[in-house]
């Protein structure tokens, strides 16, 4: 048995389902699981998180060879590690990559040398301001190394030799990202892109990829009209990649979503996309408008996630980006306290909860006619006009049937209907249900 993505999302927001038992449990544990793999824009630690998603969904794992040639950009030499370490002279490990993989710069060329603390200093990194966090840091495109470590660990090194060793690989090799394509009626689709390059990281990065891998899951058990493409791409990198190999497609993106950082406490907030008013924009404020809950909505900006090349002018594709408490926002931001005490299993069920909320109303928005535009219909005749007692529809249901009516004359998604209402998408959508099984309103009109 197939479920829209109503019924889908009815069992996500069911209260008793947000919990800690629920699927926001399940997105945790993927973290948790997933915590400990050492990602980057390339190599192994992506193709091992990739391959693990795969046993959720349904993805394909592309492989884009080095040197590949992606608009103004190279794919890069693909990047491996395997140990890393800074020893003091008494043979005593002081910093070890086994312990945490910020403790390595990712990018990391290969080094073994002896130094004296004054010039290993100069591939040293902390964070003075938050003295005992390990920060994560990153040299895709200048040959460096690096180590990074607590600031007051840094503070308590000796002067004296240091021995310094890492064990990484940079070669030609490939990019790798990975692609779960959910067909529907139509070939008109919504992108949902995620990052998944960075090391151990929960909000920023692993709450994303959960994100992304149950909503494909859920969608894929479910009736969709519309096509769903989901990604997980290295951030900036991968989706430069993924938009020069697939123009073609492109032309079919109708909307899409940027997932990350979804797992904090923080309120949603939407940014919205460069055209700033396109479905996935109004779907996404009409849906966080009526939660009930704390949000806020952000104008785009060229900076942030992969809405960045989305939104670049040779594409300008209407893809926004759905967070929580944005990136650079919260002081564990990239950082080794953005670890998996940071991250929710309650909050994770409440983003998955609105995204499916918000892809509910794109899928389903249509515009009708109202097959009876001289005067109301006889509403009471048809049943669909509560008399006095035994109600079995609200009142609002009632309104709703009116303003889908008076609106109806192709003009008029359902979206407009309800935003100009004031009423939920839910609402209007379900009139609009009832309307069409009495025969009163037909597809048709210059909408969606
Ligand atoms: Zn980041």
């Amino acid at each position: 048995m197939t479920r829209s993505i109503a019924e889908l999302t009815a069992v996500l927001t069911e209260p008793g389902r947000i919990t800690r038992s629920g699927r926001g449990d399940a997105m945790h544990r993927l973290i948790v699981e997933l915590y400990p793999v050492c990602r980057s824009i390339t190599g192994d630690g992506m193709r091992t998180s990739l391959l693990r998603i795969k046993e959720c969904v349904g993805l394909t794992l592309h492989e884009v060879p080095t040197g590949t040639r992606v608009f103004d950009w190279l794919v890069p030499r693909e990047w491996n590690i395997r140990n890393g370490y800074i020893r003091n002279s008494r043979g005593e490990t002081v910093v070890d990559f086994r312990n945490s993989n910020l403790h390595v710069m990712s990018y990391s060329v290969p080094v073994k040398a002896r130094m004296p603390l004054s010039e290993l200093r100069h591939h040293l990194h902390s964070l003075p301001g938050q003295p005992d966090l390990i920060p994560y840091r990153t040299s895709y495109y200048t040959e460096d190394w690096g180590f990074c470590l607590s600031h007051a660990q840094l503070e308590s090194l000796e002067e004296g030799e240091y021995d310094v060793l890492i064990d990484s690989s940079l070669e030609p090799g490939h990019l790798t990202y990975g692609e779960a394509y959910i067909p529907g009626e139509v070939t008109d689709e919504i992108l949902i892109s995620c990052h998944c390059c960075h090391p151990s990281m929960c909000n920023d990065n692993l709450s994303g990829m959960a994100l992304t891998t149950f909503l494909a899951a859920g969608l894929s058990e479910g009736r969709r009209r519309l096509s769903y493409r989901f990604l997980f791409i290295p951030g900036a990198i991968g989706a430069i990649t993924w938009l020069a190999l697939n123009e073609e497609t492109v032309s079919r993106i109708r909307g899409g979503l940027v997932v990350a950082c979804v797992g904090d406490a923080g309120p949603m907030t939407y940014k919205k996309s460069r055209r700033g008013d396109s479905e996935i924009d109004r779907a996404a404020a009409h849906v966080l408008k009526h939660s009930g809950k704390p949000f806020s909505i952000r104008e785009f900006s060229p900076y942030g996630y992969d809405e960045r090349q989305y939104c670049s002018p040779g594409f300008n594709l209407p893809v926004g980006s759905l967070t929580r408490t944005p990136h650079g926002e919260f002081p564990q931001y990239h950082t080794s306290a953005d670890n998996p005490d940071f991250v929710r299993a309650e909050s994770l069920e409440e983003s998955l909860a609105a995204y499916m909320e918000i892809l509910e109303v794109v899928d389903t928005n249509q515009t009708y006619m109202n097959t009876n535009p001289h005067c109301e219909p006889e509403l009471g005749r048809r049943g669909l006009y509560a008399s006095t007692g035994g109600q079995t529809h609200t009142p609002d249901d009632q309104m709703a049937l009116l303003w889908v009516l008076n609106l109806s004359d192709g003009n008029y998604s359902l979206l407009d209907i309800a935003e100009r209402s004031g009423m939920t998408f839910q609402t209007i959508s379900r009139a609009a249900g009832r309307l069409r099984e009495h025969g009163l309103l037909k597809k048709g009109g210059v909408g969606p």
